[in-house]
């Protein structure tokens, strides 16, 4: 297994340690095709992309693609904020990115009634131990209604922290040409989930979510994985080669 291409790499910007250059040569450096820098979202208070950069970064991406060859996309980790499926990539700013990665994350600025229903039981849960199932199932609400109404590429280590029904969010993800990731710095489903989600027809990306240059491309975790539950090579794809159709490209350009 030879991965492709990387959408999911922090920097400076979030709280990664290198720069959009520094990732992109280190992509170069293990045969990458392309990257996407995906810092967090705007609503991460601590972490988020500041709006007043983004002109910057995406100048840096043009250069760093020119100096390095490997193509640099403008990507966002975009915030789950609301169980309506609310999430802090507004279309407004649609055009100011290529890649569009959601995920859940502890201590951003949700919705007033959402941090009873998603954040403080899942705080609570993750430390407690299984989850309830009435917090399983706001939370499958809010990745179901985040996909089907935003042209989301990617959502981002499902069920770290935030435990949904991965069977009902795959669904959904296949029928809106979402991808669901397989992350590589952290462990994030139970081989029982990978079973669950193969049983239906949903797609993948492995990302390595590389807070630094080094571990950009770096995806044992998932190598892993995909040896011990026998994971089926072909519904992954950037990998071998292939490149993912993804899905926030398509709705720009229909426009
Ligand atoms: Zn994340
Ligand atoms: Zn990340």
């Amino acid at each position: 297994m030879i991965l492709t291409s990387d959408y999911h790499t922090h920097t400076v910007y979030s709280h990664g340690k290198g720069s959009i250059l520094d990732n992109a040569r280190s992509a170069q450096e293990v045969g990458l095709k392309e990257i996407g820098i995906s810092d967090h979202g705007f609503s991460h208070p601590a972490f988020g992309l500041r709006a007043n950069k983004v002109p910057k970064m995406k100048e840096e991406c043009k250069l760093a693609t020119e100096q390095t060859g490997v193509k640099v996309l403008m990507g966002i980790e975009s915030n789950l904020i609301g169980t309506d499926g609310k999430v802090d990539l507004k279309p407004s700013r649609y055009d100011d990115f290529d890649v569009f990665l959601v995920g859940f994350h502890k201590f951003v600025l949700f919705k007033p009634k959402t941090i009873f229903s998603l954040f403080i039981p899942d705080l609570f849960h993750t430390y407690i131990g299984k989850p309830a199932k009435w917090v399983i199932k706001e939370n499958t609400k809010a990745f179901v209604n985040a996909i089907k109404n935003n042209p989301i590429d990617v959502i981002t280590h499902l069920n770290y922290y935030c435990f949904a029904d991965v069977s009902e969010v795959a669904k959904v993800a296949t029928d809106y040409g979402t991808y669901i990731e397989l992350n590589a710095k952290k462990t994030h489903f139970t081989d029982q989930e990978i079973d669950a989600l193969l049983k239906t027809d949903v797609r993948f990306v492995i990302n390595s979510d590389a807070h630094a240059p080094k571990r950009v491309g770096e995806i044992s975790l998932v190598e892993k994985l995909v040896e011990r539950t026998n994971f089926p090579l072909d519904r992954i794809d950037n990998i071998d080669g292939r490149l993912p159709k993804m899905r926030f490209k398509a709705f720009k350009e229909r426009g």
